[in-house]
């Protein structure tokens, strides 16, 4: 069954998460308060509402709630933000993700139970900052304690040199995962695997060690 998602508040933020989620094929409940913005997004998902989502009848009315998951992308009035995230967790939505424009707001969200609270433009500056240290970074993954998945483009002091003979976990800490190669992925590569010029690496480690290779 397709994963249903609603999307509250139909900024730039807003506006692009129900559209790459609806391009990609997920079914999308989109509102905002402001008509103009909902029309700017009525032909690209599949129900679109004008509607003050701190309205607690209109927010029920409008289903919203029965999405999988919502996020909530409503920034500058972070009153109407908590009030509809809260509602949100009484009607019952299983996950909710709440944007925050400072940092006292994503702490009062966070203390409010939601799981995922994102800061845009502090989030993407600090992404920004890690890319411009890693050399060759493409794409990271955080998964725990300062650990990540990175895309790599595979640096030159590798190439030509076998998984085994460069001993990445041990000196390292560093576990390559796959290796894409042109249009060939090798998952979990052998100790043979030679590195080649132009392999893009996906690894599994700290960010440090990974700009250190
Ligand atoms: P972005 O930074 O994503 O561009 P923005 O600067 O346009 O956002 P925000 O204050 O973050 O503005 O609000 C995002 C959207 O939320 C706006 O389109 C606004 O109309 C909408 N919004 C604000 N309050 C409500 C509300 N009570 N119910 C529904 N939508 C709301």
């Amino acid at each position: 069954m397709k994963r249903v998602f609603g999307v509250i508040g139909l900024g730039r933020f807003g506006y692009n998460v129900a559209k790459t989620l609806a391009e990609s094929g997920a079914e999308v409940i989109a509102c905002d308060i402001d008509e103009d913005k909902v029309r700017q997004v009525a032909d690209i998902v599949h129900h679109s509402f004008i509607l003050d989502a701190t309205d607690e009848k209109a927010l029920k009315e409008s289903g919203i709630a029965n999405a999988d998951t919502v996020i909530v992308s409503i920034g500058e009035n972070i009153e109407a933000s908590i009030l509809v995230v809260v509602q949100l967790m009484e009607l019952g939505v299983k996950e909710i993700i709440a944007k925050a424009v400072n940092p006292l707001h994503g702490r009062i969200l966070e203390r409010l139970g939601v799981k995922r609270v994102i800061h845009p433009e502090r989030d993407m500056a600090i992404r920004l900052a890690h890319s411009l240290l890693v050399g060759g970074f493409i794409e990271e993954i955080p998964i725990a304690d300062n650990y990540s998945i990175f895309e790599v483009i595979a640096p030159k002091g590798l190439h030509h040199k076998t998984l085994k003979a460069l001993d990445l976990r041990k000196k390292h800490d560093i576990t390559v995962l796959a290796i894409k190669r042109g249009e060939r992925f090798i998952v979990n590569p052998s100790g043979d695997e030679e590195i080649l010029p132009e392999d893009i690496l996906v690894v599994l480690g700290r960010r440090e060690k990974i700009g250190s290779l």
